[in-house]
């Protein structure tokens, strides 16, 4: 069994991340896309959505396609949840499969900052995708890939689709450029919070559920900036 397994912070999640779970399944024939949401960080972030409210829209986003999954791994979890410690619950949970950890290029980059680094690049095979306003050619820098720049630049530039290499610590990594889709899920809380439309940039049922919670309305006080704003 192949498992691509799709983390993130979901806050929330969009056509970004729908569409490119779909295309590296697709590509790679994986049984499944695991998404794991996030937990909530030891220190309350105003712009994070509660964890529960995060793992519910991944639900309602997943459901429709059978070949998705959502994992409550992290989002259970009363502390802080570390990759590493993700990886190793999800290969002890689905014994013999054969991991993938889809990360976009942004992602990938920031690797050196998260728990034990060496330890995650050993744990799994890697997907990497292309994401609007993020290069392959940055991972240059990445202490974890041999990669000759040039290859880099033929997939940034499109005349390859994908290229598959090894990792420092012996695993897979596979660069893949999927269709480009400049959504954000920061541009999506900056639209809501000038109350603008979000509409064909997420499933109607995470929009809805956004909408009737009121999440990502800043409050100030008690009150929506909304309501401040007519008020001044
Ligand atoms: P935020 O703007 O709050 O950081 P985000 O849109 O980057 O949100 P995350 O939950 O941070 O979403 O991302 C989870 C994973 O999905 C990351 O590996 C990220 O690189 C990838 N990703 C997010 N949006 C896209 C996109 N439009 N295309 C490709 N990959 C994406
Ligand atoms: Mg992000």
């Amino acid at each position: 069994m192949k498992l691509g397994i799709f983390g993130g912070t979901f806050n929330p999640i969009h056509y970004g991340h729908l569409r490119a779970a779909e295309e590296v399944r697709e590509k790679l024939k994986l049984d499944k896309i695991i998404f794991v949401p996030s937990g909530n960080p030891p220190m309350k972030d105003r712009e994070l959505a509660d964890a529960r409210h995060r793992y519910k829209m991944v639900r309602l986003a997943a459901f429709k396609n059978r070949s998705f999954t959502v994992s409550d791994i992290e989002y259970k979890k009363k502390n802080k949840s570390y990759s590493v410690n993700t990886l190793k619950e999800l290969h002890r949970l689905y014994k013999g499969a054969r991991l993938y950890f889809i990360l976009g290029i942004d992602a990938f980059i920031d690797i050196p900052n998260w728990w034990q680094p060496d330890k995650l690049v050993s744990l799994t095979d890697f997907v990497v995708i292309s994401r609007p306003s993020f290069r392959f050619e940055e991972l240059s820098s990445s202490p974890y890939l041999e990669a000759d720049g040039n290859i880099l630049k033929r997939l940034d530039s499109g005349k390859i689709e994908s290229y598959k290499t090894g990792l420092k610590g012996g695993r897979d990594i596979i660069m893949m450029r999927l269709t480009a889709l400049s959504i954000s899920a920061t541009l999506i809380r900056k639209l809501l919070h000038q109350d603008k439309s979000i509409k064909y940039l997420l499933p109607e049922e995470v929009e809805s559920y956004i909408i009737s919670t009121k999440l990502y309305k800043i409050k100030e006080g008690g009150k929506t900036l909304k309501k401040l704003k007519k008020q001044r």
